[in-house]
């Protein structure tokens, strides 16, 4: 594996070791803050959160964006239980069957974390039936502190109400062979792929061949992450997982370019160019169509941006479950970008 490619994994692997769950995003922006604070760009934070990260460019005639979203699946408290236990609500689609059995933390509003695995209703193949055959369904699920709570009353004492946040354990594991598997590298590991570019561009003292902002976008996950951009962007590509399964061409070894979504097809200007660019720079690349998906751009769009859009990111398997890619897929991906940006 190249070293700068094991150094966006380790930079991955401490962006999703930071939880940041939809809605709440203070902690992993003001990480992500600390280390801008070491390069030379300016950068300001939204009214709703997203990080804006401006550089100019060579020539600037014209204002690109690139978009990855920091925030991620996860779960709020919903009601606590008489028997000390916590109901919850999703946020985001995460595929609840894989929760079962999960380590998480609850934050409070006062920021205590309590640690606390999910299970489902029926968590004992001792004593119930249906522990191997229920559904594992949201409404069925629970939390377990590890705290001594055998009532509403104990739990409310810790702090813990309605609305808390719940984080789940990603799980963060780099292979030998060139993986990185962990929950939320949807979209994380496309953040730390921006978060690298910025700084090989003050390494290497480049600049983009056109002004561009980076954006770190919060709620993605809901919908509505780059629902607003500045109006003078007229380009953004949405750096964000590629789909793998079933009848889809994108493995763990590719970078993606999506030709249509859920929201419609991307410019076709764009997705042409960036393929080109793709086979210029002999890079393990497909384009597909993704089935069930919305990106920072289809935000963008229904947002009212008048903008050419484009997505392309590093095939991620199982995703919204718990996900895999390849250092491949992962180079490929920022070398795509760095192309666009026309960066050495
Ligand atoms: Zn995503």
């Amino acid at each position: 594996m190249k070293v700068h490619v094991l150094d966006i994994l380790n930079d991955a692997k401490t962006i999703l070791e930071i939880p940041s769950p939809t809605g709440y995003s203070d902690k992993i922006i003001e990480y992500l803050i600390a280390q801008l604070k070491k390069l030379p760009f300016n950068y300001e934070v939204t009214p709703k959160g997203n990080l804006m990260i401006h550089v100019s460019g060579e020539d600037s005639s014209k204002h690109v964006a690139l978009s990855a979203h920091t925030d991620t699946l996860g779960l709020m408290v919903r009601s606590i239980q008489s028997n000390g236990t916590l109901k919850v609500t999703t946020l985001g689609g995460i595929i609840v069957p894989t929760l079962d059995g999960e380590y998480c933390q609850v934050i409070t509003r006062d920021n205590k974390e309590y640690s606390g695995t999910i299970l489902y209703q029926a968590p004992s193949s001792h004593v119930y039936k249906d522990a191997n055959s229920g559904v594992r369904e949201v409404d069925k699920m629970f939390i377990r502190l590890d705290e001594v709570v055998k009532s509403k009353a104990d739990v409310e004492k810790l702090g813990i109400q309605n609305g808390d946040i719940v984080a789940i354990d990603p799980k963060t594991t780099i292979t030998s062979s060139g993986f990185i598997k962990s929950r939320f590298l949807d979209d994380k590991i496309s953040v730390a792929i921006l978060m690298s570019i910025l700084k090989e561009m003050h390494r290497t003292q480049q600049r983009p061949q056109f002004d561009t902002t980076f954006i770190i976008s919060t709620y993605e996950e809901v919908g509505h992450g780059t629902a607003w951009i500045p109006s003078t962007i007229t380009e953004m590509i949405a750096v964000d997982m590629g789909c793998i399964g079933e009848d889809l061409a994108c493995s763990e070894y590719d970078v993606s370019i999506c030709a249509k979504d859920s929201s419609g097809p991307y410019d076709r200007h764009m997705t042409t160019h960036l393929k080109s660019l793709a086979v210029e720079k002999s890079l393990n690349h497909v384009l597909d169509i993704y089935p069930m998906y919305g990106s920072d751009v289809s935000a963008a769009l229904r947002g009212g941006a008048n903008i050419k859009g484009a997505l392309i990111g590093p095939g991620v398997m199982a995703s919204h479950g718990m996900e895999r890619t390849h250092a491949d897929a992962v180079e490929a991906t920022y070398e795509l970008l760095k192309s666009y940006l026309n960066l050495a």
